[in-house]
């Protein structure tokens, strides 16, 4: 009952509605009438990132990795009840999975949302502090920006092995939290901001072990903040 309502009030606040701009969590028609999740666009060139992130590195990341987690979700739910379900009620459904197929379809479900919020999370030329409503309620959470980068930094940094490391709106404030492998804070009743990928295909092309010089990269240069308040809604 708690995660519908969660739910609801995800749609009321507008992250359902970020998700539809962005084109992601959504869902095609496909001739025989099945639908099915499909890839999201990526909101940039694959060189838009450089020299932060290479061309290389988003190239294989998004053709390969999170195309592999989209034809992966759609096989598993090919002739299922939840093949026709909007992707967070994939997510949802899923996620307290008592069998290896419904856990499969969460993992890979997830990773096609995470990834498709990282894209948004960053654009070219982005980075620094944020200015007007989450330059307030980073001061508001973590009393200045430069607590907040360190908490932020720490954080991914020290994420163990595979993961995601977010800032979120998590009872009234500003968190930035770590989920483990494929795990989303929609579905532990958080609202996700933004987030960074930490394992290790997204930087090790450019970075090789260094994840704290790609996180400071992150920081520093391709930071979406507008994406973020976006998803503030209308917390
Ligand atoms: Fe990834």
């Amino acid at each position: 009952m708690r995660r519908r309502t969660f739910l609801k009030w995800s749609v009321r606040a507008g992250l359902i509605t970020a998700v539809s701009m962005a084109g992601w969590g959504c869902s095609r028609e496909s001739k025989d009438g099945s639908q099915a999740i499909r890839m999201p666009p990526l909101p940039y060139g694959f060189d838009a990132l450089e020299p932060y992130i290479s061309e290389e590195t988003l190239r294989f990341h998004y053709e390969k990795h999170q195309r592999g987690y989209v034809d992966k979700t759609n096989r598993l739910l090919r002739d299922t009840s939840m093949q026709k379900q909007p992707l967070v009620n994939i997510l949802l459904d899923s996620y307290q999975a008592k069998s290896c197929e419904q856990n499969a379809v969460f993992n890979n479900a997830a990773q096609v949302y995470n990834h498709t919020f990282y894209w948004n999370s960053m654009k070219p030329s982005g980075g620094g502090k944020p200015v007007g409503l989450m330059a307030e309620r980073i001061n508001q959470s973590f009393g200045g920006y430069d607590t907040f980068r360190e908490t932020f930094t720490k954080a991914a940094i020290e994420r163990f092995a595979s993961g995601w490391t977010w800032l979120v709106l998590k009872e009234g404030a500003l968190a930035a939290v770590n989920t483990a492998n494929a795990v989303t804070p929609i579905v532990q009743n958080m609202r996700p901001l933004l987030v960074i990928d930490v394992w290790e295909h997204a930087y090790y092309l450019d970075y090789h072990n260094r994840r704290d010089v790609y996180v400071e990269a992150f920081l520093d240069h391709l930071i979406n903040w507008e994406f973020a308040a976006a998803n503030m809604g209308e917390a």
